[in-house]
């Protein structure tokens, strides 16, 4: 069986020997030793000063959309990234107002965000979907001429350079997720990134329950933090990282040299990216022969996802606002398989399997 991802193992020793250290101190969370290298690790790696490790990718989201302290408010936002994105907000409470996509970049499409400001709206939440940076030129020149705070939703950006840095330090607040089914994961697990220090200060105690001291609290927090379990995880993983994207960027190129693209359509990375080969996207012409490809695959074993399918303003619980191209290309798009381990095999039947339906 080929699932559309399979997460990258260290073998298991170094696992061990790495979270033993906190198994000899009988100390599994609460900022532990592993999760502070990590976070120290990951800082160094992206760059950034103010990282704070979480539970997962999707607490990083609500942090940073509670710190805007604007509830009921309405926020801008792509309508094609995973449902987190959007169930954050509502979630926090907020309104989500979509903004269409670019059909080329999958982004969220710069041009249609002025139109849904209005006396209501705190922030844009955009996705750098698959790892594609958004336009953030422009995004940035919008949020200032309106006085908004900007969230990346950077689930899938750990890796990325943007213009010889890091994609994760754009925006006011940027988050990642750390998911097995991520390229850098800890099992569960994500992060938190913020330019601010005074914004930091209070991200790092509402993470933690709003503990100032252990028996002082300023703000609501909640239990955001990442376990120790975790911690080791990333670090086992962290020296294989770019091992992993040298292997990733050989399936893709792969896929690149054998599928038939005068029937099917990649995605347009922006210029000036280095990019981490997350995910291989394909557009399909229509749903029907999306629906060929799928039931031909999983014949043999072959299990690519739909993300993302439905366009989030779709969703049964958020206002419709109607947006064309990401209702389209959510209908259309399928992510194949990609990961380290993906034989030179199954890659090339992947591709023989798709251009014989396509074509
Ligand atoms: C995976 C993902 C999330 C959520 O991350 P978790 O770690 O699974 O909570 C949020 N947004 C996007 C775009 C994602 O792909």
């Amino acid at each position: 069986m080929i699932n559309v991802t399979q997460t990258f193992l260290p073998p298991q020793e170094e696992y061990q020997k790495i979270l033993s250290e906190s198994w000899n101190k009988k100390w599994m969370t609460n900022r532990g030793v592993l999760v502070k290298r990590l976070e120290q690790k990951l800082s160094s790696k992206l760059t950034i000063n103010n990282v704070i490790l979480t539970a997962n990718g999707t607490l990083p989201l609500q942090l940073a959309l509670r710190s805007l302290e604007a509830k009921g408010k309405e926020i801008i936002t792509t309508p094609f990234s995973y449902v987190a994105t959007s169930s954050a907000i509502v979630w926090e409470g907020y309104k989500p107002v979509y903004a269409d996509i670019d059909p080329e970049y999958l982004t969220i499409d710069e041009t249609k965000i002025e139109a849904l400001i209005n006396k209501n709206t705190v922030a844009i939440l955009a996705t750098h979907v698959f790892g594609n940076p958004c336009n953030i030129d422009a995004i940035e020149k919008i949020a200032k001429k309106h006085d908004l705070k900007i969230i990346y939703d950077g689930a899938h950006s750990f890796g990325v350079n943007y213009r010889g840095k890091a994609l994760l330090s754009y925006g006011d607040m940027s988050t990642c997720s750390f998911h097995a089914t991520k390229i850098f994961h800890t099992g569960e697990g994500g992060c938190l990134v913020s330019k601010n220090d005074v914004v930091h200060k209070k991200l790092l105690q509402s993470h933690n329950f709003g503990h100032v001291t252990s028996n002082t609290f300023e703000h609501v927090g909640i239990n955001a933090k990442m376990s120790e379990l975790s911690g080791a995880m990333g670090l086992a993983v962290f020296p294989y990282f770019d091992t992993i994207i040298l292997e990733r960027k050989k399936v893709v190129d792969l896929y690149n040299n054998l599928l038939d693209f005068s029937r099917l359509k990649k995605i347009n990375l922006r210029e000036d990216t280095e990019w981490n080969y997350a995910y291989y996207p394909v557009i399909f012409n229509s749903e029907e022969v999306l629906l060929k490809v799928v039931e031909e695959l999983n014949k043999n074993e072959i299990f690519p996802r739909r993300y993302f399918s439905p366009s989030l303003n779709m969703l049964p619980y958020v206002d419709y606002i109607a947006c064309e191209e990401s209702e389209s290309v959510s209908k259309r798009v399928l992510c194949l398989p990609l990961f380290v381990e993906l034989s030179f095999e199954s890659i090339k039947q992947i591709s023989f399997i798709v251009n014989s339906i396509v074509s």
